[in-house]
């Protein structure tokens, strides 16, 4: 069992792995087409782990070929609900079965504690493909209410042929929010993981297939973003892009959406989310634990990061002090200690951009109280420990850009009225937290923040019965809960005149 492995024990696995590195499309493991792959390393080490297929658009057009047969061959599309069900329950059981090989593979491939991936990524994927194919036998249709002499029949149908495009930060957990609902939903998939994480989900397709899901249903493209991500992006044949990633990139699936098929384009993308403490915190030692955990959790690669902290000008030093304490104890270590709760960046590009952020942050003149170095674990890897700028004004690029790396900006407020102002003022909207005794003000202040999700005395939280996304260009449409069926079925109307 995880839960008594050592660091000692994990690093002994590392060896035993085998690790899937091609293609699965239409129920096999293939090379890429050109027979070109990338190196997929370990940022912990910077030691490639395997080289992975490097699939383009010659590869795109065969999986969509593959996946839009299968959807019309309908064994998948016109299955019983209850039949999929029991499938997809088999395929999160065997996620379940395979919790440490797939949380080891999570945390070499990019870096993050492994007892984050045995705890949260796994359990947390495995339960939303369940919880998605328990509901699928439970979500009925709607007659309208129109004339008696009309019957009016308003049915969900799936779309097609889905592409789930990916980012590298949960890499199982982002998947599963959406080939969860798609493949209940009776729709072929195509997921492209991100170039930096490919492993989990390679892995997973054959464990899909295991369970019984049919071929050509579920396929697995790893490649470049500006490659495989921009073929299915721009394919006349799929049907609806799932994405979860950056703004900018977000962007781009919406031109080529516009240039193509005008196919669906469904979008969770960045944050610059507001921590929003006031003095009349319920507790403001675990109001300072739990923000610690807000920005810090992950690396910081967290997209609802608390990345802003607006803490009310009168206890600023205490609550920072009581933070600062809790960074101390996150410093970050080796991803297979079970003790470690701050992993690697997920490669040196990344760590890279974070240190120009730092950098950036101390041009700008805000005061860096902590961290802001680069270390090392056993001379390599790319760490970042916690580190806090405070004096930090919201027009700064370190309190306006998304930094996606372990770097809290402090902002200090007088009140409610200047808190709200300062934590709107961004072009994103996807995430915030309010502390408070006061449930007139949290309510009030609530209202008022332009965010898809919004946390009253504490931070992140939610499970997958709560839908989750963004307002402004923090994303269009909502993943979890049974709002997330919006994504990946179409509405049809079937008029029947009586006689
Ligand atoms: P990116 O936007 O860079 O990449 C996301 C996915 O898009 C990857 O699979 C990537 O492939 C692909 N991609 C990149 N460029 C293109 C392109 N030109 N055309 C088509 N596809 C492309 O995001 P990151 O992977 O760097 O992840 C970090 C971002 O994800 C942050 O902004 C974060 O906020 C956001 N995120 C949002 C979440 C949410 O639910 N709102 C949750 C988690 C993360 P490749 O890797 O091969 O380049």
């Amino acid at each position: 069992m995880s839960a008594q492995l050592s660091r000692d024990d994990w690093k002994g696995r590392v060896g035993g792995l085998s690790y899937r590195n091609q293609a699965f499309i239409g129920g096999k493991f293939m090379p890429s087409l050109s027979g070109k792959t990338f190196d997929c390393v370990n940022p912990a080490t910077g030691k490639i782990l395997t080289q992975v297929a490097a699939c383009d658009k010659e590869d795109v057009d065969v999986a969509v070929k593959i996946a839009r047969a299968a959807f019309e061959g309908g064994k998948w599309s016109t299955m019983a609900p209850a039949r999929r069900k029991a499938i997809m329950q088999k395929f999160a059981a065997l996620l379940l079965k395979h919790t440490d090989e797939l949380a080891l593979l999570e945390t070499l491939d990019m870096g993050k504690p492994i007892q984050y991936s045995t705890r949260v990524d796994i359990p947390g994927s495995a339960n939303a493909i369940n919880w998605f194919a328990e509901a699928v036998d439970k979500v009925y249709d709607e007659v309208a209410p129109t004339d008696p002499r009309v019957l009016a029949l308003i049915t969900r149908e799936p779309i097609g042929v889905v592409a789930c495009v990916v980012p590298w930060n949960f890499p199982l957990l982002m998947a599963a929010w959406k080939i969860g609902p798609s493949l209940a939903a009776g729709n072929s998939v195509i997921l492209k993981p991100a170039e930096q994480s490919p492993l989990t989900a390679i892995r997973v397709a054959e464990l899909a297939m295991e369970a019984g899901i049919p071929e050509g249903v579920f396929n697995v493209l790893p490649g470049m973003g500006e490659t495989a991500g921009q073929a299915l992006g721009r394919h006349m044949d799929v049907d609806c892009v799932a994405f979860t990633g950056s703004t900018e990139v977000g962007k781009y699936f919406m031109k080529y959406s516009g240039e193509s098929n005008l196919k669906q384009v469904w979008l969770e993308c960045g944050g610059k989310s507001p921590n929003v403490v006031f003095a009349d915190a319920p507790n403001l030692d675990v109001a300072a634990r739990t923000s610690a955990f807000g920005i810090w959790f992950n690396q910081g690669e967290v997209c609802t990061a608390g990345s802003r902290l607006l803490v009310e000008e009168k206890i600023k030093d205490e609550f920072l002090e009581k933070l600062m304490a809790v960074g101390q104890k996150m410093q970050p270590g080796d991803p297979l200690d079970p003790k470690t709760q701050m992993g690697a960046m997920v490669d040196e590009t990344q760590a890279k951009r974070v240190m120009g952020y730092i950098e950036a942050g101390k041009k700008e003149g805000a005061e860096l109280k902590m961290g802001g170095e680069r270390t090392y674990i056993d001379n390599a890897g790319a760490f970042i420990p916690p580190t806090v700028f405070d004096k930090v004004e919201n027009k700064m690029k370190i309190a306006q850009e998304e930094i996606f790396g372990p770097v809290l900006s402090v902002i200090t407020f007088k009140d409610a009225e200047q808190g709200l102002k300062i934590a709107n003022d961004t072009i994103y909207g996807l995430a915030s937290g309010v502390w408070t005794s006061d449930i007139n003000k949290a309510f009030k202040f609530a209202k008022g923040l332009r965010a898809g999700s919004v946390w009253v005395n504490t931070y992140d939280g939610g499970d997958i019965t709560t839908p989750f996304g963004g307002y402004k260009q923090s994303g269009i449409g909502r993943d979890k809960s049974l709002h997330a069926f919006d994504k990946f079925t179409q509405l049809k109307t079937t008029w029947v005149q009586l006689s």
